[in-house]
């Protein structure tokens, strides 16, 4: 028997990854270019984040990559001072939610924007940007556009 090859590319992501195997384990290989992607259903036009490799509309798995450029509308964040096992050392981090129209992107704030709870307004313009975790895991998150 032929030994399975295992796609760990999301093991790259964030601090903690709980994906194993992914069918949109390219989503990482854009990350490293400074590309944030997406999927879009070419039956509907379905927009998905985080992506998804079928429609549950359409019900097919005929996807393109799209890239989330642009700004978005923060539509909600707070502030966790208290985090899951394995992200204790992050605290404390802010996370959030852009409305970008056809879909909606939930990730973290950069940790350059300091105060949160004073910088940010909901209804304000985010744009989302890839870069890298403290300890060079791959990630995205918000700034201020
Ligand atoms: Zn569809």
């Amino acid at each position: 028997m032929a030994k399975k090859e295992i796609d760990r590319r999301f093991n790259k992501f964030g601090t903690v990854s709980f994906m194993g195997v992914s069918k949109t384990n390219d989503f990482i290989d854009y990350l490293e270019q400074g590309k944030v992607m997406g999927t879009r259903c070419k039956a509907c036009g379905k927009a998905f984040f985080p992506p998804r490799s079928d429609c549950f509309h359409s019900l097919t798995s005929e996807m393109e990559w799209f890239e989330v450029t642009g700004t978005g509308t923060l539509l909600t964040f707070s502030t966790l001072r208290y985090a899951p096992v394995g992200f204790e050392g992050d605290l404390p981090y802010t996370i959030a939610v852009v409305d970008y129209g056809d879909y909606k992107v939930f990730g973290r704030i950069d940790k350059a924007i300091a105060s949160p709870d004073e910088e940010l307004k909901v209804g304000m313009s985010m744009k989302v940007v890839a870069g890298k975790t403290a300890n060079g895991q791959d990630i995205y998150f918000f700034q201020k556009a």
